[in-house]
């Protein structure tokens, strides 16, 4: 059984600081008001006027937030939720 070779791609410094860092919520304002959502989020609705605003960009550019859309692609197929929970518990360790 051969191992899949990978495709080398080039995760700079940078890059993975900007995923570290990212924020876990996205405040948005309008007519005064602050709106928390999740980064995630593509629309909010104003609590005040009721006008749905589009709060993600899709500007043709790659933004981060496409960056985690691809993470959560590949989270959604089978057996990839396991790995990640192990992961997640090991990382867990380490920084304890
Ligand atoms: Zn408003």
């Amino acid at each position: 059984m051969g191992m899949k070779t990978f495709t080398a791609v080039e995760a700079s410094p940078e890059l993975l600081e900007a995923i570290r860092s990212f924020p876990v919520r996205r405040e948005v304002e309008h007519c005064g008001a602050r709106i928390v959502l999740s980064p995630f989020a593509i629309y909010a609705d104003c609590p005040q006027c009721g006008t749905r605003i589009k709060v993600r960009s899709f500007s043709g550019a790659t933004e981060l937030e496409d960056l985690f859309d691809a993470v959560f692609e590949w989270m959604n197929q089978p057996g990839a939720r396991e790995v990640v929970q192990q992961r997640l518990k090991a990382l867990e360790r380490e920084l304890e």
